[in-house]
Formats: C-alpha cells, sequence, structure tokens
C-alpha cells in the first residue's frame, strides 16, 4: 500500500510540473503573438490622450485658409482620386497631422499598403485625436473619421485592415500634413 501511495505523489507531482511547465510555455506564447503582432506589422499601440482644445472657424474662414482641394476634402467631406495625392506612397518616417490645425493624427510607423491609392494606418497616434461618425451618404453606411481639433473630414475607417488591430484608415492626403521625423 504503501508503495502504491508513494507511486501516485510521485504521479501527481509530475502531473503538477507538467501543468505548470504547459502554463509557463503557453503563456510565453502568448506574449510572444502580441509582441511580433502578426503580418509582419509592429504593435504599435496609440498613446494617451493628447491635450488640445476645440477650433471653430466659419466656412469662410476655411475657404480663406485652405486651397480648393483640401477645403473640397476637409471641410465639404469630398474625396480626392486614388493614386492622386501626396502620401498614398510616402514610406518616410514621420507623423501625419490635420491639414487644417495640424493636430498629430497618424504615425508613420502604422501605415500599410493597402493598394487602395489613399494613405491607410491600422491605429491613430493617440486614442482621441481621431474623432469617428455614421456616415450613411452614397447609399452605404460607413465610420466617417474627423479631426478631433478641427472637425475636418480625413476619411473612413474599415474592418479589413492587417493586424494588431484589423482597423484601415482610409485617410485623403490633402487631409494630411507630413512632419518627417528629425
Ligand atoms: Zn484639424
Amino acid at each position: 500500500m504503501k508503495i502504491i501511495g508513494k507511486e501516485i505523489n510521485k504521479t501527481s507531482l509530475g502531473l503538477i510540473k507538467f501543468i505548470l511547465i504547459t502554463l509557463t510555455v503557453s503563456m510565453m506564447s502568448c506574449m510572444g503573438i502580441s509582441q511580433s503582432a502578426g503580418d509582419g506589422m509592429p504593435l504599435v499601440e496609440a498613446q494617451p490622450s493628447f491635450e488640445f482644445e476645440k477650433i471653430e472657424k466659419s466656412s469662410d474662414a476655411w475657404q480663406k485658409e485652405l486651397d480648393e482641394q483640401a477645403f473640397y476634402v476637409l471641410r465639404k467631406k469630398g474625396t480626392e482620386r486614388p493614386f492622386t495625392g501626396t502620401y498614398w506612397d510616402n514610406k518616410k518616417e514621420g507623423a501625419y497631422l490635420c491639414a487644417g490645425c495640424e493636430l498629430p493624427l497618424f504615425d508613420s510607423k502604422t501605415k500599410f499598403k493597402s493598394g487602395t491609392g489613399w494613405p491607410s494606418f491600422y491605429i491613430p497616434m493617440y486614442d482621441n485625436t481621431v474623432a469617428e461618425e455614421r456616415d450613411a451618404t452614397l447609399g452605404m453606411v460607413r465610420t466617417e473619421v474627423l479631426c478631433a481639433r478641427c472637425d475636418g473630414h480625413l476619411g473612413h475607417v474599415f474592418n479589413d485592415g492587417p493586424k494588431p488591430t484589423g482597423l484601415r484608415y482610409c485617410i485623403n492626403s490633402v487631409s494630411l500634413k507630413f512632419k518627417e521625423m528629425d
């Protein structure tokens, strides 16, 4: 009986060890997955809030400030033709600011090749600088994205982006102002 008891003890100890090792290995691999972020895109999380105050200007004031195309897209919610903008193929490192008020919106590290002809990002730079609104125009329901400071129209966000967020922020070049990193 004693021998059997020892055998059982050994077996349960072995089982506990096995469970512990399995847990450790699976925890490590989970961490590995979140760090590599899949699909070769780096995991860049939105930075904490950026402090700013809302900007409100009349349509006339914006029209004087912006060129025709920027006014049409930012203030009239227009869309530039694909593959015509300045930044759809820009691979330089830096930050993309709002072309209307220079609020930092997107980091080049989160820009990816979408093939759409518009600059595409999988996450905004800060968690509070890109606002969202339901857009039911053109016979479809989309999510419009706007600059949270000046309400300038940026583009739309879709759910078919790459990992780690699965989001695709499809942004008009003309709504952005690129600031290259020093
Ligand atoms: Zn803005």
